[in-house]
C-alpha cells in the first residue's frame, strides 16, 4: 500500500451564530425562486461551477428558522397526503445508509423518502465534474477518500464491501510514481506579507515521515538546502535547527504520563514558544499545519496531539509510545488503520453514488463500484411516485414533530420547504441524519438538555476549491506536486491525486488539463475552537464568490508565475466547495474538560432517540469520517426496528 496522499499527510506531507448574518426576506425569497425541480430538463448539478458546496439557495430557509423568522411569511403548508415508513432528513453517506439499513430490515417494499436541503445528495461527499475539450475531468468537492484514524468497524467495512469496493485493490489504480518521475515534490510557500519575501522553496519539513508514496522522505541534505533558501532570520534558522534535532528534557522529573497530562493542556503554539522557546517566525512557520484536519491552527491544537502526528520538538521528552488521555482521535496512530485507503477522482461522493444505484438502481445504470465512475445520475428519476424509495431534493426539512404524544404517537409529521412552497408529510419512523446543530430548532419537542448537546456540535468550517487549469507545466518546471502555504489565503495547493479507473483517465502529462485542490480552513487563530468556527462560518457564508476567485487567481500567479503561471490564461474553471458546516467537531482536550477528565460526552446526549425519531450523522460521534457517518445511521435504525 502506501501509495496513497491521507488527510493526514496533508497535515505532515504537505510539509510537508453566533451565526451568520439575518438573511432579509427578498435575499432568502430570491434564493428560492433560483431553485430548479430536480426533473428539469438538464438538471444536472456535478456539472455546476462558481460557489456550490453549501450553494446559495440551500440555506437561506434553515437560517430563517434559527433566527425565528421563517414563520412570519411562509406560506400555509400544503399536504402532500404523502406517508412513508422513514423519512430520512438529510441525503449525506449517513442518511443515505439510514434508508439501505432500514428497507434491509424492513424489506423492499418499504416507503422511504430522503429530503436534503442540497441541490445534489452525498452532504459532504460531493462531486465536481468539468469539462476540458472533449475530457471529463473529475474533482471532490468534500469528502476525499475512504479512510479513517481507527480501523472501520465490521458494520462500515460490511457496506463498503457490499458496494463493490475493493479496498486492497486501491494501488493498482493510483500512479504512485507519476509525479516522482517528472521530479516533482512538495515545496512550501514563503509569502512577503508574513515572511518578508515571496520564495517557493523544497518543503523539508515532513517530520512526519511522507507516506505518500508519492515523493520521497527529505533527508538531511534537503533540510539543509531549505535552511539555506528560505527567507527567515539568522535566528529563525538556528531555533528551527534546535527544534529539529531538540534532544533536550523540556520536563524533567516528571514520569511520562504527567509530562503527557501537561501537553495535553498546551497548545503546540505555547509549546514552541514558551517551552522550546523558538520564536515568532517558526511558530508562524507551522501554524497552519493541522488546518487540513482540525480546522484550526497550533494555537488550537493540544501540544500532545501534534505529538501524535511526529512534529518536533519532542524527542528529548522521552514519552511512551501509544496515546495519552485527551488525545484527538486523529492523533492515534493505528497501522492498521492507514492501509486501509481509497481515493475515488471524485471522492467518496462515489460512496453516496453507490447508495444512491442501491436504492434506485434506474437512477444510475452500471453495476460496479468502478463503472460507476464515469455513469450519469438521471435527476429526474429520484423522486419518482412510483418508487418505494424517494430521494427529493432542494427540500430544507423546517418541522419535524410527532402527531399526538411522542410516547404514544404511530407517525411524524415532517414538514420542509421546497421552491417557495412549504409542505408536509407523514412518516412512521425518522431518522434525523442531518447537521446536529439544525435539530434543535427542528424537533422542538426534544428534551431541553439533549437540545443543548445538539447545539454543542459546531461543525468546522472549510473550504475546498477546485481548480481546473489547462496544464500543469509550471509544476513541472519549478518541480513542484503541492505547496504549503501557511501565510496564504488557501493553506495548501495540490496536483490532483493521479486515479485511472473505470474508464475515467488521469491526467499523465503536464501538457494536458488537470485539477488543482485549494484547501483553506476558516479561523481566527487565538480563541477556543468553538468561538474559531463561528467566526469562519460566519465568513464562508458572507464572502462573496468574486473574493474567492481574486484570492485563487493572485494566490496561484504568485506561487507559481516563475513558472510561467498565468491565471488569466491557464484557469479554466473554478468550483469553490464551501463548508461552513464541514467537519463534525473533534473533542480537544484544550477546550472540553469532559475529553480530558473523563465525563459524558454531549454526542451520548445529543444522539439518544426520542419517540419515532432517532439521530444519526457523523455528529452523532464527533467523528468526522465516513465510518462514522454508516456506523451511526446503522444505531440510528437499529433503534427504530429493534424497539
Ligand atoms: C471538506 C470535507 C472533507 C472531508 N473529507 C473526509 C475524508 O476524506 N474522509 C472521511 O472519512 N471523511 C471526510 N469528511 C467528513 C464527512 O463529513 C463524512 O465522511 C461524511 O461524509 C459525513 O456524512 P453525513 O451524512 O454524516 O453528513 P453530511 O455529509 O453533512 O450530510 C448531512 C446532510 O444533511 C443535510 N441537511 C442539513 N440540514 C437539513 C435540513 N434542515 N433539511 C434537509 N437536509 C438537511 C445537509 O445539507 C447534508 O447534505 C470530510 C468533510 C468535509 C466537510
Amino acid at each position: 500500500m502506501g501509495a496513497h496522499v491521507t488527510r493526514r499527510d496533508f497535515m505532515n506531507g504537505v510539509a510537508l451564530t453566533a451565526g451568520a448574518a439575518l438573511i432579509p426576506q427578498e435575499m432568502w425569497a430570491a434564493a428560492a425562486a433560483d431553485l430548479e425541480g430536480q426533473d428539469a430538463k438538464g438538471y444536472y448539478p456535478p456539472a455546476k461551477t462558481g460557489l456550490r458546496g453549501d450553494h446559495p439557495g440551500a440555506f437561506e430557509a434553515m437560517h430563517r428558522v434559527r433566527d425565528g423568522a421563517f414563520w412570519e411569511d411562509a406560506p400555509k403548508p400544503t399536504d402532500t397526503g404523502e406517508s412513508y415508513d422513514l423519512v430520512v432528513v438529510g441525503g449525506g453517506i449517513s442518511g443515505l445508509a439510514a434508508a439501505h439499513y432500514f428497507r434491509k430490515a424492513a424489506g423492499n417494499k418499504a416507503r422511504i423518502l430522503i429530503l436534503e436541503n442540497h441541490d445534489d445528495f452525498g452532504g459532504h461527499a460531493k462531486r465536481n465534474e468539468f469539462r476540458a475539450g472533449n475530457r471529463t475531468i473529475l474533482g471532490y468537492g468534500g469528502t476525499y477518500s475512504i479512510e479513517s484514524p481507527a480501523p472501520y468497524s465490521s458494520v462500515s467495512k460490511a457496506l463498503i464491501e457490499e458496494l463493490g469496493i475493493d479496498v486492497p485493490s486501491y494501488p493498482k489504480y493510483v500512479a504512485r510514481d507519476l509525479y516522482r518521475s517528472f521530479g516533482l515534490k512538495p515545496h512550501l510557500f514563503f509569502d512577503k506579507e508574513t515572511f518578508g519575501s515571496d520564495k517557493l522553496v523544497v518543503n523539508a519539513l515532513q517530520v512526519g515521515g511522507d507516506e505518500s508514496g508519492l515523493s520521497d522522505t527529505p533527508g538531511q541534505a534537503e533540510f539543509a538546502s531549505f535552511l539555506k533558501a528560505a527567507p527567515l532570520s539568522a535566528k529563525a534558522k538556528q531555533d528551527l535547527q534546535r527544534l529539529v534535532t531538540d534532544d533536550k528534557d523540556h520536563f524533567p522529573g516528571l514520569s511520562s504520563e504527567e509530562k503527557k497530562a501537561r501537553l495535553a493542556r498546551m497548545s503546540y503554539a505555547k509549546y514552541l514558544a514558551e517551552v522550546v522557546g523558538v520564536g515568532g517566525e517558526i511558530v508562524k512557520l507551522f501554524q497552519a499545519m493541522p488546518h487540513p484536519l482540525f480546522g484550526v491552527g497550533i494555537d488550537a491544537v493540544s501540544a500532545q496531539d501534534i505529538w501524535g502526528f511526529d512534529m518536533p520538538g519532542f524527542a528529548g521528552l522521552k514519552l511512551d509510545p501509544g496515546p495519552g488521555k485527551g488525545m484527538n482521535r486523529d492523533a492515534i496512530r493505528s497501522e492498521e488503520a492507514a492501509k486501509y485507503f481509497f481515493h475515488f477522482p471524485d471522492g467518496n461522493a462515489t460512496i453516496a453514488r453507490l447508495l444512491v444505484r442501491k436504492l434506485l438502481p434506474v437512477a444510475i445504470p452500471g453495476d460496479s463500484a468502478t463503472d460507476v465512475v464515469l455513469a450519469k445520475v438521471d435527476y429526474a428519476k429520484l423522486d419518482a411516485a412510483s418508487s418505494s424509495t424517494r430521494i427529493r431534493l432542494n427540500s430544507t426539512v423546517v418541522q419535524v414533530k410527532h402527531v399526538g404524544d411522542s410516547a404514544s404517537a404511530k407517525e411524524v409529521e415532517v414538514t420542509y420547504f421546497s421552491g417557495k412552497k412549504v409542505k408536509t408529510v407523514r412518516a412512521a419512523n425518522c431518522v434525523l441524519a442531518c447537521w446536529h446543530v439544525v435539530i434543535p430548532y427542528i424537533a422542538q419537542e426534544l428534551p431541553e438538555t439533549q437540545k443543548q448537546a445538539l447545539a454543542s456540535a459546531q461543525k468546522v468550517p472549510l473550504l475546498y476549491t477546485n481548480v481546473l487549469v489547462c496544464n500543469w507545466t509550471a509544476f513541472q518546471k519549478l518541480n513542484v506536486n503541492s505547496i504549503y502555504s501557511p501565510g496564504m489565503y488557501f493553506t495548501t495547493a495540490t496536483l490532483d491525486l493521479p486515479v485511472t479507473i473505470g474508464g475515467y483517465e488521469c491526467s499523465k502529462k503536464p501538457d494536458e488539463p488537470i485539477v488543482i485542490h485549494m484547501m483553506k480552513a476558516a479561523c481566527r487563530p487565538g480563541r477556543p475552537a468553538r468561538e474559531q468556527h463561528k467566526f469562519g462560518r460566519i465568513q464562508l457564508y458572507t464572502t462573496a464568490f468574486e473574493t474567492y476567485e481574486r484570492n485563487i487567481r493572485e494566490q496561484l500567479g504568485r506561487m507559481l508565475g516563475g513558472g510561467g503561471f498565468d491565471s488569466a490564461r491557464d484557469i479554466l474553471e473554478i468550483t469553490v466547495n464551501r463548508w461552513p458546516h464541514g467537519y463534525a467537531y473533534e473533542y480537544n482536550s484544550l477546550f472540553d474538560q469532559f475529553w480530558l477528565e473523563g465525563g459524558e460526552q454531549p454526542c451520548h446526549v445529543a444522539r439518544k432517540p426520542f419517540g419515532r425519531i432517532a439521530i444519526a450523522n457523523s455528529d452523532a460521534d464527533a467523528y468526522a469520517y465516513t465510518d462514522c457517518a454508516i456506523d451511526q445511521a446503522y444505531r440510528a435504525v437499529q433503534e427504530l426496528t429493534k424497539k
